[in-house]
């Protein structure tokens, strides 16, 4: 933490409505201080030291990563959400060693911490958990995370009894929620509806309860097949069968939410549920498009999220927000469908909410110092008429140069202080060759 303090000049975006030119933003110890005008802001402070940067925004709120999945980007391309999971990501999943799930969450935190997202809703796996809580608390990112639980038609490896499911969710809330300085935090993590059993779904529930602050996060409805398997088990739609087993919630981030009728959307609105929306991932898996437009209608919080590097096949928050904008103009035939300033809500203060941390998601006086500089000393970035339009459309995680949680810098003029980089990509890119889908073309000269 910045206890001696630190001023950040550039043009504030401070959020959807406010941007300073020429502004800066004082932060000392873990909190901001001041937010203004450059010259005010300084004259306040004048002990402080001064970083500039071309751009300074709130730190992105990833609502649906996967950090754990990070060794399989690439590995299954071209597939459909049931076939994805269960033929490639699983087994990918089940054969992680503690060692291989520690370089692949380091390796998801690493990228998160580069391009921007400050803050993560992290769907870890079933083994291993500890690995990815160690990963996130040395490495300074703020996570609500998550142990996955898998008790039913699930693959060798990741199935689990569900008492032990329970018993080490348990285990590791105990050990984890409110660690690192409260950075880290704990959701309770039932895969989904289709491989975790009615006792799995209420336990999540009872566990959620008895911890203060303790969130639930879990996919729903994201495919049709999913809504069909879970229909045919239970006789209710999806969101109902959650809404009927207490998985509903403002203390609950359900993914995706795709397809889901009428009722179900009453119910998401009246209890408070969290919809956290990954348009990049469900393009590409062919699933569907999230009926975001309604949602944002009735009223109901909706974050943005990468998911995983399998299905995406990058952490990019800026690429995502421009995905999401431009999936919805597409689908509502309507340019001015939700527009950079929603998107931008979706991607900082609204993920804030869904991850249940207060004074978050904005640059404010009192609220959390979790800052992000970019760079706009690039073409693509040439001439810049609205930054918000800029942020959205334009920008990319490769010009974000700092990053700062909690008044700690992790990444400064580009380069990420908290952890040897170069170290962590290398170690991540020898444990995944074993994951290289046998077609994929092999390394030679070209004739
Ligand atoms: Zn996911």
């Amino acid at each position: 933490m910045n206890e001696s303090g630190l001023c950040l000049s550039g043009t504030v975006v401070a959020d959807s409505q406010t941007v300073v030119h020429d502004g800066a933003v004082a932060v000392e110890g873990s909190e901001i201080v001041a937010v203004g005008a450059r010259e005010d802001v300084l004259e306040r402070y004048p002990d402080f030291p001064e970083q500039s940067y071309d751009v300074l925004v709130p730190g992105v709120v990833g609502g649906h990563i996967h950090s754990v999945q990070s060794l399989g980007r690439g590995i299954a391309d071209d597939a459909e959400l049931l076939d994805w999971l269960f033929d490639h990501v699983l087994p990918m999943e089940a054969s992680l060693s503690a060692e291989e799930m520690r370089a692949a969450a380091e390796l998801g935190y690493l990228e998160m911490i580069e391009s921007g997202t400050t803050t993560c809703i992290d769907h870890l796996s079933v083994s291993h958990a500890d690995e990815a809580f160690e990963a996130a608390g040395e490495l300074g990112i703020r996570g609500v995370l998550g142990k996955v639980m898998m008790d039913k038609d699930s693959p060798d490896g990741l199935q689990e009894d569900t008492e032990e499911a329970l018993a080490e969710t348990e285990r590791l809330v105990q050990k984890y929620h409110g660690s690192f300085d409260d950075r880290i935090r704990y959701a309770v993590t039932p895969r989904f509806a289709v491989s975790c059993t009615e006792e799995c779904l209420r336990g999540s529930r009872r566990i959620a309860d008895e911890y203060d602050g303790v969130r639930i996060h879990t996919h729903a409805s994201e495919n049709q097949d999913e809504i069909a398997t879970v229909e045919a088990e239970t006789g209710m739609r999806n969101v109902e069968w959650l809404h009927e087993v207490g998985l509903t919630g403002e203390d609950v981030v359900l993914a995706h939410c795709v397809w889901t009728d009428e009722r179900e959307r009453e119910i998401l609105a009246e209890t408070g549920t969290h919809v956290t929306y990954c348009p990049s991932s469900n393009m590409k898996l062919a699933s569907g498009v999230a009926p975001i437009v309604d949602y944002l209608d009735r009223g109901i919080n909706v974050a943005l999220g990468n998911d995983g590097p399998p299905c995406n096949n990058t952490l990019d928050p800026f690429t995502e927000m421009r995905q999401a904008s431009l999936l919805q103009k597409v689908e509502a035939l309507d340019p001015e469908t939700v527009p950079a300033e929603e998107i931008f809500e979706m991607a900082t203060v609204n993920g804030a909410r869904a991850a249940g941390f207060d004074r978050l998601g904005k640059l404010k006086e009192g609220w959390r110092a979790d800052v992000v500089g970019l760079s706009t000393d690039v073409t693509r970035a040439t001439p810049i008429h609205d930054v918000l339009s800029h942020l959205v459309f334009a920008a990319r995680g490769d010009d974000v140069e700092f990053t700062m949680v909690d008044g700690e810098v992790l990444q400064q003029e580009g380069t990420v202080t908290v952890a040897d980089a170069e170290e962590i990509r290398s170690r991540a890119a020898e444990f995944a060759e074993q994951y290289t889908p046998e077609d994929a073309p092999v390394a030679g000269s070209a004739d």
